[in-house]
């Protein structure tokens, strides 16, 4: 369970609209030393960090370990929509997993705003909506079950009319959609950092540029090594999700690795700004291959899945201006000032696991993509599953680590998918 290839990465975030705007970062150090606390962490992006979050408040020591910095991953880097429910819908998730379940897809959403409200973390929090305006007629059908099946329970969903999501997104490019109020907007980077600050009030400690290099038992305990020092801890959670690597062995076979490209324009001018999302609400359509999109700063971002692996130059984001352009028209010739990445863990039906795959080892991970609401809510429950060992307050039951089958034929997989995704998306 060595795990040399962390080291290698300089663990800088690279520039992006989130890192020119967001709060400072609380103080944190790298490790230093042997120590010991009741539960490690290893990641400090929203899934570690909730986590360790909510065992501290249990009373538990706790000790984060990260790379680089908190947020450094996906968490720093996301588009920052705040999204309720999980892939499947709730009579199918009812079916398959029971209420539980549902109620905690539901409620995903809340926990994130009211975490932000009870620690008071400064990240342009808004929860005013999220649209999912839908690409074609098929695609609009299943937003009506959607809306059907989440409306049942009483969640506040509706669907609009083309000519109302037309003027709420300012694009003639949708046929209708669904308003879900649950959602919401956040400055991601900022919602990380305010998390790891949430971490230490509550006397936990979070070491940064503290890349853990080892896991392995030691008697009932565990010890997570650095290149700097070592925790010692009963228990631990695993929740480097995308960037697992191979700390721990077949994580990362269990799961597809996309690369999700985001680019922000230039501040707009006053006119076009006006035209562009008028609603001001976080966007993602229907596709397989989805586009998403927002105002931040009075400048349009758009994101979308990119190639296979990072980005190695401003080319490689191409297609996402084009979409951008084909979308939004009244953006054509203004500038890009941000191009950015970042990793995400897509399981094959799209639904996040938790793993016990030893005792006292928790690990939390594959978002698909939908991560804010989803890590959040489920790092909490983690977090109390390991703080105070019941199980019952989670809302999925623990699996197997299923390595997926010739998974280092993933590149082939990533791109064969991306093909079938735009012609299936190009079909309507
Ligand atoms: C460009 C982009 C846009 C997205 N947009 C949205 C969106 O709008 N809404 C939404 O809901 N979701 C979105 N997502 C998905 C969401 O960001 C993720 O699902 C979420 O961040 C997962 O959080 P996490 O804490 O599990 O993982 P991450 O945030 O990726 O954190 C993992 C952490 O583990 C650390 N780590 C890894 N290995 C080690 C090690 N050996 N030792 C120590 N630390 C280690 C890394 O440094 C990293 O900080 C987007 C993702 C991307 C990349």
């Amino acid at each position: 369970m060595a795990d040399r290839s962390v080291m290698a990465d300089p663990n800088r975030l690279p520039p992006s609209l989130w890192v020119a705007t967001a709060r400072p970062a609380p103080a944190t150090e790298p490790l230093s030393g042997d120590k010991t606390a009741d539960v490690v962490v290893i990641g400090g992006g929203i899934s570690g960090l909730s986590a360790a979050l909510r065992a501290a408040e249990h009373g538990a020591s706790v000790c984060v370990l990260d790379a680089g910095e908190a947020g450094w991953g996906a968490a720093g880097r996301n588009g920052g929509q705040v999204i309720a429910g999980l892939k499947w819908d709730p009579d199918e998730l009812e079916r398959r997993l029971g209420a539980a379940a549902v109620e905690f897809a539901n409620g995903a959403a809340d926990e994130v705003f009211s975490l932000i409200d009870r620690y008071g973390i400064e990240c342009a929090a808004e929860q005013r909506g999220w649209l999912q305006p839908a690409h074609s007629r098929r695609a609009l059908r299943t937003s009506e079950a959607r809306v059907e099946q989440w409306a049942r329970r009483g969640a506040p969903v509706e669907l609009v009319s083309d000519e109302t999501a037309r003027s709420m997104v300012g694009s003639d490019g949708y046929v209708g959609g669904m308003l879900d109020r649950r959602g919401g907007t956040l400055q991601p980077l900022s919602y990380a950092r305010g998390l790891a600050e949430a971490v230490q009030g509550q006397d936990g400690t979070v070491h940064t540029r503290s890349p853990v290099v080892s896991l392995e038992r030691d008697g009932t305990r565990w010890r997570a090594r650095t290149p700097s020092g070592s925790v010692t801890a009963d228990r631990v959670i695993l929740a480097a999700n995308a960037y697992v690597s191979g700390l721990y062995p077949r994580l990362a076979q269990s799961f597809i690795s996309f690369t999700s490209f985001i680019v922000a324009t230039e501040r707009l001018p006053d006119d076009v700004a006006a035209s562009v999302i008028p609603c001001r609400l976080g966007i993602s359509d229907t596709r397989r291959f989805l586009t998403y999109s927002r105002v931040f700063d009075n400048r349009l971002l758009v994101g979308g899945r990119g190639t296979y692996g990072d980005p190695s130059n401003d080319t490689d984001f191409a297609h996402i201006e084009s979409a951008m352009t084909r979308l939004f028209p009244q953006v054509k010739g203004i500038p890009i000032a941000y191009r950015w990445s970042g990793r995400i863990a897509v399981m094959p039906d799209f639904m996040p696991r938790i793993h016990e795959p030893e005792p006292g080892l928790a690990v939390v991970h594959g978002f698909s993509g939908r991560g804010v609401a989803q890590a959040t809510a489920l790092g909490r429950r983690v977090g109390e599953w390991m703080a105070t060992g019941n199980r019952d307050c989670l809302p999925i039951p623990p699996t197997a680590v299923h390595r997926i089958p010739f998974h280092r034929l993933q590149k082939l997989y990533v791109t064969a998918g991306m093909l079938l995704y735009r012609t299936l998306d190009a079909l309507g």
